[in-house]
């Protein structure tokens, strides 16, 4: 196919993750990538000379997916951390292998929310590696489109030492913050669970210096947030995003909905650790402890998407692929997941498609519309009453 060519869609259904309502006999004409029209299929204007039709009968087109929480350069599994330190040309090609898998599973745009600080050997700078990929994907379309954080800025003992970029007090994190935009980073990553996991790693005033920071060079930041305690903190100090907000209450999604923090919900990877029970050995997943706190774990975590959606908190659906256990192209899984906490189907469409791009302040991620790129999926089923439909893809365009 030519970068010309013009393809009419024709006699689809479409849900676009505005509604419940499914709209059927629709057809789509896309001329060089952009979506020139979306009538009705008895209606259609004539496409003119030159078109290739796709009978796309029986399909359902969504937009194009956007994964909020993806580490493209990381591969996954039950020992996903460990794969953090794994040598850079490996990580460089799970990312073009992650990079294969999204675009198959259709998910168009790639919000990455961390990778280890590599030496890149195509550029020779060492930073984020995701960042050097970012550069060198733009303007091809065999790959997402790639907006990325730099690297997890986290306080002294949250994370192995070496995987993210460490600090010790509030000085440390703005610099840290700083250096993280300095190399390139489109938004800032703050890791805001501790070392003890009751106690935030950082005040609300150092979060807030953190924050202002990025604020004033244009740059969102978001934080990862697996107890409550941090997520308080974030909140109140004017993040931008939580990152799994695993342990969320009333008054922290008040606050959410207040301060236009949106949250961005990896409820798959607890059902990829549930699974693991069963397949791996490894005592916090397979013994009868291990598995009493992941119940627990899930279940307010499954509370918090509840308080969340209620609350009018903006959430999007994100994998964690790389960063947690799941694979690059189980966004699928997320959606499913939410339908399991109580959205509406269409809802967790939404936050895999629209959300994300509102997340991202990308206006044309996410969405369908006449004179928007054309960056859909073709399913196999009705999302909007069968979330399953999501990992049935039919056609990537
Ligand atoms: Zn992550």
């Amino acid at each position: 196919m030519s970068a010309m060519a013009r393809v009419l869609y024709r006699d689809a259904a479409l849900a676009d993750g505005t509604g419940p309502q499914l709209r059927v006999g629709v057809s789509l004409l896309v001329d060089d990538h952009r979506i020139e029209w979306i009538r009705p299929a008895d209606d259609e204007p004539d496409p003119g000379p030159d078109v290739e039709v796709i009978d796309a009968s029986g399909a359902t087109i969504v937009p194009g997916l956007v994964d909020s929480h993806s580490h493209l350069t990381l591969p996954g599994g039950a020992h996903w951390i460990d794969r953090g330190f794994d040598p850079t040309d490996r990580l460089l090609r799970v990312a073009e292998d992650n990079a294969r898998l999204q675009r198959a599973a259709g998910v168009r745009w790639a919000r990455d929310v961390g990778a280890p600080t590599r030496t890149d050997p195509s550029d020779g700078r060492t930073r984020a590696l995701t960042l050097g990929l970012r550069d060198r994907w733009a303007g091809h379309r065999e790959y997402p489109y790639v907006r990325a954080a730099g690297s997890w800025v986290t306080r002294v003992g949250s994370l192995p030492h070496g995987l993210g970029v460490e600090v010790a007090d509030g000085d440390g994190l703005v610099a840290a913050v700083t250096r993280q935009l300095d190399d390139g980073a489109d938004f800032v990553k703050l890791y805001l669970d501790g070392p003890d996991r009751d106690t935030a790693p950082f005040t609300v005033d150092e979060v807030r210096a953190a924050v202002d920071a990025a604020h004033r060079r244009g740059a969102r930041v978001t934080a990862h947030s697996g107890q409550l305690a941090g997520a308080r903190n974030g909140v109140r100090a004017g993040v931008d995003c939580l990152e799994h907000g695993f342990q969320l209450d009333a008054e922290v999604v008040r606050e959410m909905a207040e301060g236009g923090v949106a949250m961005v919900s990896t409820l798959a990877v607890l059902e990829s650790w549930r699974s693991f029970g069963q397949t791996t050995t490894l005592p916090r997943f397979a013994e009868p402890s291990g598995r009493a706190a992941l119940a627990a774990r899930r279940e307010w975590a499954h509370e918090s998407v509840r308080l969340a959606a209620r609350a009018g908190v903006l959430i999007a659906a994100g994998t964690d692929f790389g960063g947690g256990s799941l694979r690059a192209n189980q966004l699928a899984w997320e959606i499913e997941c939410l339908v399991t906490a109580g959205l509406q189907p269409w809802q967790a469409l939404a936050a895999a498609t629209r959300n994300g791009g509102t997340l991202l302040g990308e206006p044309e991620a996410g969405v369908i519309r006449e004179g928007g790129p054309a960056d859909f999926v073709l399913v196999h089923g009705d999302p909007l009453s069968d979330p399953a439909a999501m990992w049935r893809v039919w056609l990537v365009s």
